[in-house]
Formats: C-alpha cells, structure tokens, sequence
C-alpha cells in the first residue's frame, strides 16, 4: 500500500496522528493521559505509530509519537508505547484497519456501564449511523459490543478478539467503565467513525435521563435501544 520505507512516512503519519490526538483531547473525548491512537505507516514491514504512555493528549506532538514494528518494539529509542499497543497490532492484525483510535468520553463510559448487562448497545434509525463505513441508510442496525474492562492486557485483546469474530459488522466497541475503541481504513475515517459513535451515545445517554425524568426509576436498567423514541 505504501511506495515509501516506513522512515520516510513517519514524521507525516505522526504529524497527523498527533493533530487527530490533540482534536479528540480538545472534544473532552481523551482528557489528561487518557486514550491511545495509531495508525500503519507501511505494512511491509508493518510499522505503526502510536501514542506514547503517560503523555497529555492536550500537548501532544509529533516528537512524541512513536514507532514500533509488528511484535510491539520501538524501532528507535523514543517514548514508551501505550500500555494498549497489543490491543491495537490485534486490531490491524485481525480488521485490516490502517488506524485505530480509543478514547474515555463521559458518555462511552456511563453507557458502558448503564447497558452492561445487555452485553451491547443496539443503534437504529438515526441518520448519522450513516457516517460509518459501508452504512447506506438509517434504518441499519448497529451493534456496539461492551466487554469487560480488564489490567491484564492479554486477556483484554482475547475477549475483544473473540466478540470481534462473533461480531464481524461492528464499527467499533466499548470497554466497560473504561471508553470506546474504533478504527478505519484511514486515520480520517477513524477520526469520523469516533465524531459518530460519540455523537449516538451522547444521544443515547441524554435521551435516557429525560425519560427517566420525572419518575423514580431513573437508570432503571431498562434495555435501552436508539429505536425507542
Ligand atoms: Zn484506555
């Protein structure tokens, strides 16, 4: 896909990568140290760029973002990849996904704890499910996965993996109490596939609490779909 050597992608893919970041941080959609992004520079080899660990999304540059081959390892000494790297080389391994962005909204989180027993959020009827990939009109039906939130990072790309096989349509999905994952062929249809997802659960989660206004059973656990209007 790439007619360059990864050396020479990289100071633009980290460029980019740190714009996309610092946009996401700016929409409160990654406060502080939170979320991880990544995109391929070159497939073969595959080489990713990816967000350090421990740095604010708010101030992120270009000089922090870092390289690593297939297995993980940084190419050259830089920062420490994110703690999630696994999740993503899974990611790219398993989707064919050029970019793959993670971010700790309020919503993703409140929403994955809200339908947690559902095992997922179903999303129907709305017109910006539209700016997903290969959705053609609003009456499809999405399918948002929620897993289990897990330290272990092993063990958390094993369950996402395992819903990802079940699941092969989705967009994306989120980790409970934790944020939402999605990825793209592209960094710019990964960056729009996070402006839409984010933007339905903030429908979602807005329109739980005004009908549960006025009775006792707000968050009642009830399934919520984006059907019910
Ligand atoms: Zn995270």
């Amino acid at each position: 896909m790439n007619d360059k050597e990864p050396e020479a992608r990289f100071p633009e893919v980290a460029t980019l990568l740190s714009q996309v970041g610092r946009e996401l941080h700016r929409r409160g959609w990654a406060l502080g140290t939170s979320g991880n992004f990544s995109a391929v520079i070159t497939r073969d080899p595959l080489r990713v760029a990816i967000t350090p660990t421990g740095i604010d999304k708010g101030t992120l540059s270009a000089d922090q973002i870092v390289q690593i081959d297939g297995s993980g390892e940084t190419v050259e000494d830089s920062h420490r990849p994110s703690y999630e790297t696994r999740l993503h080389l899974m990611l790219f391994e398993l989707l064919g996904a050029n970019a793959v962005l993670h971010t700790h909204s309020v919503w993703s989180t409140l929403l994955s704890e809200l339908q947690a027993s559902e095992g997922g959020i179903s999303m129907e009827g709305y017109e910006m499910l539209k700016g997903l990939r290969g959705v053609k009109t609003h009456q499809h039906l999405e399918w948002l996965p929620i897993i289990e939130n897990s330290q272990d990072v092993v063990t958390l790309s094993e369950s996402v993996k395992a819903q990802l096989i079940q699941n092969p349509d989705c967009h994306g999905f989120l980790l409970r109490g934790h944020g939402l994952y999605t990825w793209g062929q592209s960094l710019g249809e990964a960056k729009r596939h996070v402006e839409i997802l984010e933007f339905l659960l903030e429908v979602m989660g807005r329109m739980y609490w005004i009908k549960g206004r006025g009775s006792d059973t707000v968050f009642s656990g009830d399934r919520l779909a984006l059907t019910e209007r």
